[in-house]
């Protein structure tokens, strides 16, 4: 593994002009990926997605070729397909950029994607703060519908492909799949909870697969060069390329398309234009989003970007949401912004989120304001133990890491805002 040998599955378009658009992509392989997935069967086109090995780029990290094979195949419901546009983990724009610069990669996707599954309907659930990639979105589907490669007879091959967008009203809790389904099918955006899962009651008590667009953005390049080549990037369990929004206190920040099990440091130094100050000047790196434990500048000096060696350095993968933070921040100042989205965004269905969120924020404020306790720190721990786990979705958990993950990597600025009612940065 290489980690920079510059292959692109995603972003392979996204810098040509007008690459939007219809005649662009077509120009540049657009839609050739589909005529081959048409020659295959659709247990063909599962078994090279399983090969290829790509896992869920939204965050969970569940193998996608194993997902699509759990749509039952002799079942006579509808099957449907959703492309989860939703993007709100915080550190994330990723996403936004494939459905502005490549919309036609994205839709080519889901109909190679929608044959493997049998769907004859899918919908791409977008955030509705996202207007332009709403509209660009809507345009690429308006023209492949003209084309001819969406509708009644895709392609001329015979298989019926209806897509919608339809908008979100901006919830992160949204994101969360059966949320996501629950939201649209009109109803408030409540997680259901698991399982059954929805590859067997999903959208209208149909099944239904729920892909990131990151996801179902790759899967043209695994048809058109084979699942063994996409496994062959990347390393063991983190196979392919991803792409990593890095913001916070670099240099460059941006989206980066890179092989998984890349160091953390060279995705900094060399693609995100290094550490503001010098790499000294690090104090932190939350490598996954704002749901994931913080990482020390010590453990970012050797850990490598991909699911297990985040997972032994107690943090995770997530969607790829780099946040840098140099010297300059005071931790529980930051925590203590989190924690106060995270209460805002808890749905209230179950009570150690609803109530524990909202603990967690108020306590997290008093140790921000200088007038917590000692006692307040490990109550922070106490809360979250009794909220991860026993929840009915992740939200609870994403709402609890990042404070445990603080209090472990430096529970010292915790116990100086106490000892000096103010911040260790000054
Ligand atoms: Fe709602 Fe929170 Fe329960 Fe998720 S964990 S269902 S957001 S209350």
């Amino acid at each position: 593994m290489s980690g920079q040998s510059g292959t692109k599955v995603v972003y392979k378009n996204i810098h040509l002009e007008n690459s939007h658009t219809l005649a662009v992509s077509k120009a540049n392989g657009g839609y050739q990926a589909m005529e081959k997935a048409f020659g295959m069967t659709p247990a063909q086109v599962i078994d090279q997605v399983k090969k290829s090995g790509i896992r869920g780029r939204g965050g969970a990290g569940f193998p996608a070729g194993l997902k699509w094979s759990f749509i039952p195949k002799d079942d006579p419901r509808p099957k449907y397909l959703v492309c989860n546009a939703d993007e709100g983990e915080p550190g994330t724009c990723k996403d936004r950029e494939i459905l502005r610069g490549d919309p036609h990669l994205l839709i080519e996707g889901m109909i190679i994607t929608a044959y493997a599954i049998n769907a004859q309907r899918a919908y791409i659930y977008i955030r509705g703060e996202f207007v332009r990639e709403a509209e660009v979105l809507q345009g690429a589907i308006d023209e492949a519908y003209a084309a001819g490669l969406l509708g009644e007879n895709v392609a001329g091959r015979g298989m019926h492909f209806d897509l919608a967008v339809h908008r979100g009203a901006g919830a992160y809790v949204c994101g969360e799949e059966t949320g996501l389904i629950e939201s649209l099918e009109g109803k408030k955006g409540q997680p259901r909870l698991k399982p059954p899962f929805p590859a067997n009651i999903g959208l209208y008590d149909c099944p239904t697969v729920v892909n990131n667009v990151e996801t179902l953005t790759s899967v043209p390049d695994i048809i058109t060069k084979g699942g063994d080549w996409y496994s062959g990037l990347g390393v063991a369990n983190s196979t392919g390329t991803k792409l990593f929004s890095v913001s916070g206190h670099v240099n460059k920040p941006g989206n980066y398309e890179v092989e998984l099990g890349i160091p953390l440091k060279t995705l900094l130094n060399d693609y995100a234009g290094g550490v503001r100050g010098g790499w000294e000047n690090l104090k932190g790196v939350i490598p996954g989003g704002s749901s994931t434990p913080i990482l020390t500048a010590s453990q970012c000096e050797t850990v490598t970007m991909d699911y297990d060696a985040l997972a032994k350095a107690g943090s995770m993968l997530g969607a790829g949401s780099v946040i840098v933070v140099d010297k300059s921040v005071c931790i529980v100042r930051a925590i203590a912004r989190l924690s106060r989205f995270y209460r805002h965004e808890s749905c209230g269905q179950c009570t150690p989120c609803r109530e524990g969120t909202g603990w967690l924020a108020q306590v997290m404020g008093r140790l921000e304001a200088g007038k917590g306790t000692m006692k307040d720190i490990d109550m922070l721990l106490d809360i979250s133990g009794n909220i991860q786990g026993k929840t009915i979705c992740a939200l609870g958990d994403a709402a609890a890491m990042p404070i445990v993950g603080a209090i472990k990597a430096f529970r010292e600025e915790f116990e100086y805002h106490v000892e000096h009612g103010r911040c260790m940065v000054g």
